[in-house]
């Protein structure tokens, strides 16, 4: 019985990944991988390493999650190391607790690796910090997708009357939504909001508006994409670094 690497891979940067990461990627026998794990992290792999892909696309699960459980458990049963390579954070709307629970009922042990979550390092490439003295104390990572069989809001709307920076990840597909409820909260309409496409690779592109038009300048780009509400949005001018204008 193996012991399986519940593993970050980073936002998309290759070189985002953490040593630890690099170090049982190289050891694996198997890698399980989603989409947005970078897939050129897979040519650190040693010959013979088998690749596993149960690709998930935001909240389109090519495999149900019960299955990616299984999957790694099956395989955990196979070989001595096995990595679960997810994008960003295990913990960061990875499902990584969840795959460690099935895991732990069926006698399987696990580490969990962190990784750089793309919610602070996709707005760092973009020259905004999540925080910033004077301007806010806190961030708020917020998911921007809700389970389309519910009648009313999961997220407590009411919640973000603060200036936190609020970062909405799995929100492009309900950005007028979004923006919709915030104006509706409270927030002034020419609130500063910027949508950040395929961050920290080199097809980053970040879309700057304000609550009224962000819907309409950020229609067109590519997930992955995440959203960051919050004056700190009007830094990008000053610290913009990664983007060529
Ligand atoms: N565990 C991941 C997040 C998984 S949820 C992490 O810690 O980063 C998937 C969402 O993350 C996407 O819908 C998108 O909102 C965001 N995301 C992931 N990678 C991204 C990237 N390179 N650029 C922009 N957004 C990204």
């Amino acid at each position: 019985m193996g012991k399986v690497y519940l593993t970050g891979a980073g936002p998309g940067d290759i070189d985002l990944l953490t040593i630890k990461a690099l170090r049982v990627i190289k050891k694996a026998d198997v890698i399980i991988y989603d989409r947005l794990a970078n897939p050129l992290i897979l040519k650190e792999a040693k010959d013979g390493c088998e690749f596993v892909y149960v690709g998930k696309e935001d909240s389109h699960h090519t495999l149900p999650q019960e299955e990616i459980n299984e999957v790694i458990y099956q395989n955990a049963l196979k070989h001595d190391v096995v990595v679960r390579l997810k994008g960003g954070d295990p913990f960061v709307f990875g499902r990584g607790g969840e795959e460690g629970i099935y895991l732990r009922e069926r006698g399987i042990s696990f580490e969990f690796i962190p990784g750089i979550t793309s919610a602070i390092a996709v707005p760092e490439y973009a020259g905004i910090p999540v925080t910033h003295r004077g301007i806010t104390v806190s961030f708020r990572v917020v998911t921007g997708h809700e389970s389309k069989n519910k009648d009313h809001s999961q997220i407590p709307w009411e919640n973000y009357k603060t200036d936190d920076t609020i970062i909405f990840l799995m929100g492009l597909h309900r950005l007028k939504k979004i923006a919709s409820k915030l104006i509706e909260i409270g927030k002034p309409k020419d609130y500063p909001v910027a949508v950040i496409s395929k961050g920290t690779t080199p097809d980053e592109k970040t879309v700057i508006g304000t609550l009224a038009d962000i819907h309409e300048k950020a229609k067109n780009l590519p997930t992955p994409a995440l959203i960051v509400v919050g004056e700190v949005v009007n830094l990008h001018k000053q610290l913009n670094w990664f983007e060529q204008e």
